[in-house]
């Protein structure tokens, strides 16, 4: 079979979520056979086990592997011949259920991709991290923002010193869906996310400012140290914040801030990021994904295109690309590369070889918890009038 890994077959996933009228697991399908390494072969693709088996031939999943949950999944994949079970399992569910799918996951043995937040609350995030660690699956969470190719581009002119040392970081991102009370007219996916048991302990915060938080992390490495917080309900009687700001001290001097907002007329994907170094600066928007501007006083402004054939673009940046220039590339790309980056470890796993667990290209099991951790630090900073709370998770990684 051609396939484009190290394995000399295609890896085999599985999915739960993703059913009939949902929204990212369709993402993760497409991402995830991008680049022919992996194929569909199984779904417990909704909670309701009818709609699940429905929605199987949307992905051509035949129905012998179409479950009516993800027990049931999990447990009849495993009793399947080595060379025929999945291999590893994407979680595209609404927050709620990503520890109980991801944690009997795991336990079988199975590599996890899973969507963020990666869990309710941090408890379930620190013993998902926990269990992780005991076992050998490969364990991935798509902070997909961190997969484009100039944002990685960028980390590497920031870990090399090329802007200096980094004082400030302005991460956004603004959307304008929730304006109105979507969910009190039937809007399934802002019914969830407007539902604390279903959601978190934050709504707009960890939904999309988690994103921008953690691609403030992964862009500079710069480690937290503190946080205040004021989250607002600008649409009640909706329970949880649709709009917030932090402010972020780092543990080099650093400051940096996260602006999210869903109630922002017009604004649609808005993730932006700005960072202020002593030699330079950089400014990314994820709506124009493949323009990078950085800016030296008294210098012409410059702006990079993703080419893969420049000569300023960096190894893992010309690697992240898969069109020539001006082909525009971007979130299924992106995503893809959190996959790909993802498929390098598992077939080294599945090859009985050692693969890095930390230091991983793709976002992990440590950035999902501190992403958990900036949510329910972020909570308890704004129930406090702002008060001053740490940031720095004993898991946090450079
Ligand atoms: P959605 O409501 O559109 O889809 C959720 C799907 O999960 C539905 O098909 C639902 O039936 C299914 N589901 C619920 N409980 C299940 C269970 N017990 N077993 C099997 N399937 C079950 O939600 P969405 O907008 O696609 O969001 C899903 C997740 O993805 C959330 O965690 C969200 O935060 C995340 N998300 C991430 C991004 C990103 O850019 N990384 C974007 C959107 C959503």
């Amino acid at each position: 079979m051609a396939t484009n890994g190290t394995l000399g077959r295609k890896l085999r996933m599985g999915i739960v979520g993703g059913g009939q009228g949902s929204f990212i697991g369709r993402v993760h399908v497409t991402a995830a056979v991008l680049d022919n390494r992996a194929s569909l072969v199984a779904g417990a693709l909704s909670s309701d086990p009818e709609r699940a088996k429905a929605s199987a031939a949307d992905y051509d999943i035949d129905l012998s592997r179409a479950y009516g949950s993800y027990q049931e999944m999990f447990d009849r994949e495993r009793a399947l011949p080595a060379d025929k079970r999945i291999d590893f399992v994407s979680i595209a569910t609404p927050n709620h259920m990503h520890f109980p799918v991801a944690k009997a996951a795991v336990e079988a043995g199975f590599h996890c991709v899973c969507d963020k937040p990666l869990t309710l609350t941090l408890k379930e995030a620190e013993d998902l991290a926990a269990i992780v660690k005991q076992s050998n699956v490969v364990f991935a969470v798509t902070h997909n923002y961190t997969g484009y190719p100039l944002v990685r581009q960028a980390r590497e002119m920031v870990l090399s010193g090329e802007l200096g040392e980094i004082q400030a970081i302005r991460a956004e991102y603004i959307q304008g869906w929730l304006r109105s009370r979507l969910e009190s007219e039937g809007q399934k996916q802002a019914a969830w996310r407007t539902d604390p048991t279903k959601s978190g302990a934050a709504g707009c915060f960890g939904d999309i400012g988690t994103h921008a938080y953690n691609l403030g992390r992964s862009m500079t490495g710069l480690l937290p140290d503190k946080i205040s917080a004021h989250l607002k309900i600008f649409e009640p009687p909706r329970p949880l914040d649709d709009y917030g700001h932090a402010v972020i001290r780092y543990e080099n001097g650093a400051l940096g801030t996260v602006t999210a907002s869903q109630i922002s007329h017009g604004r649609e994907n808005d993730v932006r990021i700005q960072i202020d170094g002593t030699k330079a600066s950089l400014e990314w928007h994820q709506e124009n994904p493949n323009q990078l501007f950085v800016r030296r006083n008294g210098h012409p402004h410059a702006i990079y295109t993703r080419d893969p054939n420049a000569p300023y673009t960096l190894p893992l940046a010309k690697a992240s690309c898969r069109l020539p220039s001006g082909h525009p590339e971007a979130f299924f790309e992106a995503f893809a590369n959190v996959y790909r980056a993802a498929y390098d470890a598992m077939e080294l796993a599945a090859a009985g070889k050692p693969f890095e667990r930390v230091n991983t290209v793709y976002p992990n099991i440590c950035d999902g918890v501190e992403g958990m951790y900036f949510i329910e630090q972020s909570v308890a900073s704004s129930k406090a009038d702002g008060a001053w709370l740490p940031l720095k998770h004993p898991l946090a990684r450079r």
